[in-house]
């Protein structure tokens, strides 16, 4: 099974779990202190509001309020149509009316995300509000899988081609910037169809012109709390017992010294590498993020019943191979 829930993963690693009450957890194998700010933070979803543009702009909150319900009203039979498991009622767990006039609502429910992210399912008008969708580029990553080494000769449309004779549900193919070498690079494709998804990540392969193509889980590196202040993780600013002054990312001297800080010399204050203090290829910051996933795996009450925790491939406990 390539997806399980975190909960579920967990199971039979209960006697791992330390009984933490709110209290710093100090591992003595690492210098680092894995605080349960820096814990809920990462394991918090973060996904992109759903904006909805409204015409005629809208003004008010009480009739935000009922266009919301409206609008809610009118996708429900839909919804729970595509989503027969899901129960819980739907809405926004957050919503307000931007600079522009539009609403823009936050949900956490993947299900409910990804229904929205298709702009046919939008109501055209609630309340003499005509609405146009702003649908979220990608799906969250519980539904993205990369391909990889695709050769550049192969174009993203012609690798749609190719997997719509055999997946209906593609949202979106996309070249991962950062991968793209002289020969090949990787794709990143978002299903809407759970199914789909856990079809293609299952056979672990997936024929390209008669070329088997790898294919993964798209693994986003949790979310690191970082203080503003001494730009090391885990704490927020407010927070911050290590600096009593701002200190530079760049050269790693008081920000506010008076001197050009957007020139200063770039050299990490952590390592002395050549490299901004905050940047994610520090091994400073590396190693909080390894101990950071570890000590999540431990904490499955953290993350939501729904979640399943994107471990990046240097913290998989056996190495690649190993799904979760
Ligand atoms: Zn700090
Ligand atoms: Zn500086
Ligand atoms: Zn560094």
């Amino acid at each position: 099974m390539t997806k399980t829930s975190f909960a579920q993963q967990q199971g039979n690693t209960t006697s791992n779990i330390n009984d933490l009450n709110n209290k710093q957890h100090v591992n003595h194998e690492n210098p680092f202190q894995i605080s349960n700010q820096a814990l809920n933070y990462a394991a918090s979803t973060h996904l992109h509001p759903i904006k909805l543009e409204c015409e005629p702009t809208m003004k008010d909150q009480r009739t935000a309020a009922k266009f919301i319900q409206q609008f809610f009203k009118y996708i429900e039979k839909d919804f729970y149509q595509q989503n027969i498991t899901q129960q819980k009622p739907i809405g926004f767990e957050q919503w307000w009316i931007d600079k522009e006039g539009n609403i823009q609502g936050i949900t956490k429910v993947i299900d409910l995300y990804v229904f929205l992210c298709n702009p046919q399912r939008y109501p055209k008008e609630i309340n003499n509000f005509k609405i146009t969708p702003h649908p979220p580029k990608h799906l969250p990553p519980q539904r993205s899988v990369i391909l990889k080494w695709i050769k550049n000769s192969i174009s993203c449309n012609e690798l749609k081609e190719e997997l719509e004779i055999k997946f209906k549900s593609i949202y979106s193919i996309r070249d991962i910037i950062g991968t793209i070498n002289t020969r090949n690079r990787h794709v990143r494709i978002d299903f809407q169809d759970e199914t789909e998804y856990n079809t293609i990540l299952n056979s672990g392969y997936v024929p390209i012109y008669g070329q088997l193509i790898e294919c993964d889980e798209f693994l986003p590196a949790p979310k690191l709390l970082i203080c503003s202040k001494c730009n090391t993780p885990g704490h927020a600013k407010k927070a911050c017992q290590i600096s009593q002054i701002d200190l530079c990312r760049r050269c790693g001297k008081d920000r506010n010294d008076k001197e050009n800080h957007s020139s200063c010399e770039i050299k990490c204050h952590h390592c002395g590498g050549a490299h901004t203090s905050t940047d994610y290829s520090c091994p400073f910051i590396q190693k909080y993020r390894r101990e950071l996933v570890l000590e999540l795996r431990n904490r499955p009450d953290l993350l939501p019943a729904e979640a399943q925790l994107f471990l990046p491939t240097e913290c998989r406990e056996n190495g690649k191979e190993q799904k979760y």
